[in-house]
């Protein structure tokens, strides 16, 4: 039986024919790409993973600023390839490169000396059925608030723009891991679960708790997608959808829409 990790939902609902690249028809593309917005955001995240790891092993030991840049710089130029590309007009790798430096001290300065919480782990894999449906997905981060004594769930996001309220109330990401980790950490259900995004950017927080209710109804929703996607498969019938997303797509140079499209910036903001 098929595991739907939170990204490959995401990605059907995006684009059903870049799915079917992707998961099904596993094709390599032929000119490797990663964006650099990607690599910069996952360059951020391991920081921050390394920043939570080492002062779980050591939480007495002061950790400073300086070691966690140096950190970010060694991990960068230990995964930089030429696979990552610069896409947006005006924008060069050092640009990138100072942003995600910039976010990581402006979260260590408003956080540190990090005692708020006491982790439990980082980049916990959840698995959770639902309806006889497999679903997995990674937490950032998994604490405890040691003031609350509730349990935390934080998603870090590089993105570039802050989402509206109401995007991240009907995330499903968001009860996914509520689901995940309440059942992963059933002592602390008694004071459920908060889901705290950082948007790293912006310096903002939102921190959510779904009720009950709101996460049978995000259960149902999550069934109805993969019955659409399973329906799909069994018909074969993948829709492209083409959006401004396709620059960024790794499937572009064999995508029939895309190419159809003609210069997709005639007609597309971008
Ligand atoms: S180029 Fe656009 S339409 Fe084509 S597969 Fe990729 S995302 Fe879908």
């Amino acid at each position: 039986m098929t595991t739907y990790s939170y990204s490959r939902l995401s990605t059907f609902e995006k684009c059903p024919l870049s799915y079917k690249y992707k998961y099904l028809d596993k094709i390599k593309p032929e000119i490797p790409f990663t964006g650099i917005e990607a690599f910069m955001g996952s360059t951020v995240h391991e920081a921050l993973e390394y920043l939570y790891r080492r002062q779980k092993k050591m939480p007495n030991d002061d950790i400073s600023l300086i070691l966690i840049l140096d950190k970010y710089e060694t991990i960068w130029n230990e995964n930089w390839s030429e696979d990552v590309k610069v896409v947006k007009e005006g924008m060069k790798k050092e640009d990138y490169f100072l942003q995600g430096k910039k976010i990581l001290a402006d979260y260590y300065t408003n956080h540190q000396p990090f005692n708020a919480e006491t982790t439990l782990s980082v980049e916990e894999r959840i698995d959770v059925n639902i309806e006889g449906f497999k679903v997995m997905g990674f937490i950032d981060r998994v604490a405890v608030n040691n003031e609350t004594g509730n349990l935390e769930i934080h998603d870090y996001k590089t993105s570039g723009r802050l989402p509206q309220i109401a995007d991240l109330q009907n995330d499903r990401q968001l009860a996914l891991y509520q689901i995940g980790a309440r059942k992963k950490h059933p002592e602390y259900n008694e004071n459920d679960a908060d889901v705290i995004y950082h948007y790293l950017r912006f310096n903002e927080e939102f921190r959510f708790r779904k009720t009950d209710e709101e996460l049978n109804a995000v259960k149902k929703d999550i069934v109805d997608l993969i019955q659409t996607i399973e329906l799909s498969s069994w018909e074969n019938n993948f829709k492209p959808c083409v959006s401004n997303l396709c620059r960024w797509c790794e499937f572009s140079s064999l995508c029939p829409a895309f190419s159809q499209s003609g210069r997709l910036s005639d007609h597309l903001s971008i």
